[in-house]
C-alpha cells in the first residue's frame, strides 16, 4: 500500500509526522530547528484520517539525538518519526513518553536546589487526565509539561 505524502517528498533526513494540530510550531520552536541549518518543510493543520487534524515537519539531513526524540515524545506522544535516505523510509518508530528526563527542562520551582547546584536537572514523567506530568527528582514538585516546557 502506498500512502500519498501531503509534503514534498525530502531525499535524505527526518520526517516527523502525525503531531496534533498546534504542537508543531512548539516542536520547531523547543527543539530549536530554526536555528539550525538544516532545511525544513512544514505542514501544519493537515486532514489526518486518525486524528482530524495534525501537522507534520520535514527535516533535511539530520537526525535526532535521544535528547531530542525525549522532548518530543513529551509535545507528540502520538507521533511517528521516518528516517529518510534516498526519498525511501529506512526507519520508522513511533514515539513513547520517556520514563525520566535529564537535562532537558529547568525546574519551575525557584527555590529548587537545581538552581543553585551544578546538577542536571532530572525529572520522571506520567500521564496524568490526558496531560503530562513531571515530577522533579530533587524537590519532589510535580508540574504540568505545559509549565516546564514554556520556561
Ligand atoms: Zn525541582
Amino acid at each position: 500500500m502506498r500512502k500519498k505524502l501531503q509534503v514534498e517528498a525530502i531525499c535524505q533526513g527526518t520526517v516527523i509526522d502525525h503531531i496534533p494540530a498546534g504542537q508543531g510550531i512548539k516542536i520547531l520552536d523547543r527543539l530549536r530547528l530554526l536555528d539550525s541549518n538544516a532545511s525544513i518543510t512544514v505542514g501544519f493543520n493537515l486532514p489526518s484520517k486518525d486524528q482530524g487534524h495534525k501537522d507534520i515537519i520535514k527535516v533535511t539531513s539530520r537526525k535526532f539525538t535521544e535528547q531530542e526524540a525525549n522532548q518530543l515524545a513529551l509535545f507528540a506522544p502520538s507521533a511517528t518519526i521516518n528516517v529518510i535516505d534516498n526519498y525511501e523510509v529506512v526507519d520508522k518508530f513511533k514515539m513513547a513518553l520517556p520514563e525520566s528526563l535529564q537535562g532537558a527542562f529547568t525546574c519551575p520551582n525557584s527555590n529548587c536546589i537545581t538552581h543553585n547546584e551544578p546538577v542536571d536537572t532530572h525529572f520522571y514523567l506520567r500521564e496524568h487526565n490526558g496531560d503530562v506530568r513531571l515530577k522533579c527528582k530533587y524537590c519532589e514538585k510535580s508540574f504540568s509539561k505545559d509549565i516546564v516546557a514554556e520556561l
